[in-house]
């Protein structure tokens, strides 16, 4: 199994050794031409705008569309989650548009700009280990999706068919069991 990390900004090494101890081939992805190949796809957190602004310089916005469209499975962190929204509040705009869910930007208010909490995460863990730093959250997943976690009665992970999507930082710490159930989604993808 080859999966790519977006690796325009963000937390891009720490997905990538995540992603090796859970037992895939990972790399790092620059160039459009280097997702032809891959069976899964994981967008960083980091920046929302600043991602999305490389990503429109370097063709991505188009290419990663398509990636969706063909059902290979996305997951999203952060700023990564941010990307892959069909609707951010208070915006008229989104990013990719792909996973349909609503997020809040910087949803945790600024005496919480980064915590760490263990919650349950169903089907992965219950006692996983979150780190969330200016993180967003999801206000609403779409009538297909499932809600897998919520932190304060806020949905913070949530899985839309092939796409999933954590408002928090998987990849900060040594816990590879939400990369490991995203490896599980890409093998249920997988013609
Ligand atoms: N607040 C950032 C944004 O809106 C996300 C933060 C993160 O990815 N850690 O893009």
């Amino acid at each position: 199994m080859k999966i790519g990390v977006l690796a325009l900004q963000g937390a891009v090494a720490e997905h990538l050794r995540m992603l090796e101890e859970a037992g895939a081939v990972a790399v790092s992805v620059k160039k459009v031409e280097e997702l032809y190949d891959l069976d899964g796809l994981v967008i960083p957190g980091g920046e929302s705008t600043t991602i999305s602004k490389l990503m429109h310089k370097y063709g991505f916005m188009e290419a990663i569309r398509q990636f969706g469209e063909e059902k290979k499975p996305i997951f999203g962190t952060c700023a990564g989650a941010i990307l892959l929204a069909k609707q951010i509040n208070g915006q008229d705009d989104y990013h990719l548009g792909l996973m349909d869910i609503k997020v809040e930007r910087n949803a945790f208010g600024r005496q919480k700009e980064s915590f760490e909490v263990h919650m349950p995460v169903a089907g992965v863990a219950a006692d996983y280990p979150a780190v969330f730093i200016r993180a967003p959250y999801i206000m609403e997943v779409g009538e297909s999706g499932q809600v897998l976690a919520k932190y304060e009665d806020k949905i913070v992970v949530a899985r839309n068919g092939h796409y999933l999507a954590a408002a928090f930082h998987p990849e900060l710490t040594e816990d590879t069991r939400l990369h490991k159930f995203f490896l599980d989604m890409v093998k249920e993808y997988r013609s």
